[in-house]
């Protein structure tokens, strides 16, 4: 039976972290490629540079390398668009990125000291310079998670800077010590970027969340967790719409306990609200899962019943008078029990008339004894049902 959604709040705690994870990894896709672009260019200058210095073989070796890294990258990525992971499915592709961006970044971090190991000092220093730029693009391009910016950051700078240091000469050194300086600064700024980015997704789901509970509260009535007038009448009329629209049956009930300011009178407001709590759980475990289900007054409830003839309507609102008759509530006082008349409007009617048309039927079954399920004439006058006898007060 569709009510009221269950209100209760998914763990915020491990669920939320990992969907925050799982958008930033998201992110990641998104930024990557036109690093992987600018990567390819980046090494279409240096082979450029270094053409006729370098020896070839190592400099094409270096260059293969660096398509190769781009073919792994591409492969995945392709192979991720055609996956189109969602939620936190995403996070399996987490892994194969940061083996590929190490891969990369090796190719970077490594081949080029290695490139210019025998080239001038304004050779190797222009690499160096060249290396502390890329490890500054990377990160930009992979601050969404400050991990994958840190290892690209430090795959790419730190074997150049650890070889300066090695040469153990003045001006290397000095070059060496500027990187590290880098270093510092750049991990500081994953810091602060992760950090803000990370506090702006939490921020939003849960905005999002605070939204959807905001909104399953506005529909729910409190005491039975059905839906409330509003949303009963909202979703009551879609269902009514669709079905007119298909041509199929479609029938609505009214059912308002009777008696029941008695109940409030004699036993108390509190007996009475364990009443009706009562009867809305009934309705919830009697009803099928496409039936609309309300609390639309105070002891009052209604529910449409999409693609139900006028016989199966009857059946259920029995079906839920009886049940009604055997329910039997705990008060001070001692047990109670309370019966339910019920008006069933049926037919090609928009919402509006099946309502009117089992309110009317409802009214009669209150003039007819209460605990009664009474048909609507006008259900009567197209259904095919016969009359269903008004049953006597149990
Ligand atoms: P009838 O058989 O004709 O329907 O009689 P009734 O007493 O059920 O009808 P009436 O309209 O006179 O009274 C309805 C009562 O329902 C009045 C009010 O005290 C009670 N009621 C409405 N909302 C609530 C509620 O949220 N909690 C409690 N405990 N009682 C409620
Ligand atoms: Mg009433
Ligand atoms: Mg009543």
């Amino acid at each position: 039976m569709r009510e009221a959604p269950d209100e209760s709040v998914v763990d915020p705690g491990a669920e939320s972290h990992r969907a925050i994870e799982a958008e930033l990894v998201a992110l990641l896709y998104r930024q990557t490629p036109h690093a992987m672009a600018f990567s390819l260019m980046a090494a279409a200058v240096v082979a450029n540079a270094l053409w006729h210095t370098a020896p070839r073989a190592p400099l094409l070796g270096w260059c293969a390398l660096v398509v190769l890294a781009f073919l792994a990258r591409l492969w995945l990525f392709v192979r991720h668009a055609h996956a189109k992971p969602r939620g936190t499915a995403v996070l399996r592709w987490q892994r194969p990125y940061l083996a590929t961006l190490v891969f990369a970044s090796l190719v970077w971090g490594v081949g080029m000291p290695w490139l210019v190991a025998n080239e001038t000092p304004v050779h190797q220093a222009m690499a160096y310079v060249f290396i502390v730029g890329m490890a500054g693009s990377a990160l930009t391009t992979y601050s969404a998670l400050r991990r994958a910016a840190l290892t690209a950051f430090f795959v790419t700078l730190a074997p150049a800077t650890l070889w300066l240091f090695a040469t153990g000469e003045l001006i290397a050194m000095s070059m060496a010590v500027g990187g590290l300086l880098f270093a510092i600064g750049g991990t500081r700024a994953t810091h602060v970027l992760s950090a803000s980015l990370r506090n702006n997704i939490r921020l939003r789901h849960e905005l999002e969340r605070a939204t959807r509970i905001a909104e399953e509260v506005a529909r729910t009535d409190d005491l039975t967790g059905l839906y409330n007038r509003r949303a009963f009448t909202e979703l009551g009329s879609a269902a009514v719409d669709y079905c007119l629209r298909h041509g199929l049956p479609v029938g609505l009930l009214l059912l308002d306990l009777d008696r029941f300011k008695a109940i409030n009178d004699t036993l108390g407001h509190a007996a009475g609200d364990a009443a009706l709590k009562a009867f809305g759980a009934l309705l919830k475990q009697s009803l099928r899962g496409s039936d609309v289900c309300g609390r639309i007054g105070g002891e009052e409830f209604a529910v449409v019943l999409p693609h139900t003839t006028l016989e199966q309507a009857l059946i259920v609102a029995e079906k839920l008078r009886l049940a009604c008759a055997r329910l039997a509530i705990d008060a001070p006082e001692g047990r109670f029990g309370f019966t339910v008349s019920i008006g069933v409007g049926h037919g090609p009617y928009d919402f509006e008339s099946l309502l009117q048309h089992a309110d009317a039927a409802m009214y009669e079954a209150k003039l007819g004894g209460r605990n009664r399920v009474e048909v609507s004439p006008m259900a009567l006058a197209i259904g095919h049902g016969t009359q269903h006898e008004a049953r006597p007060a149990a």
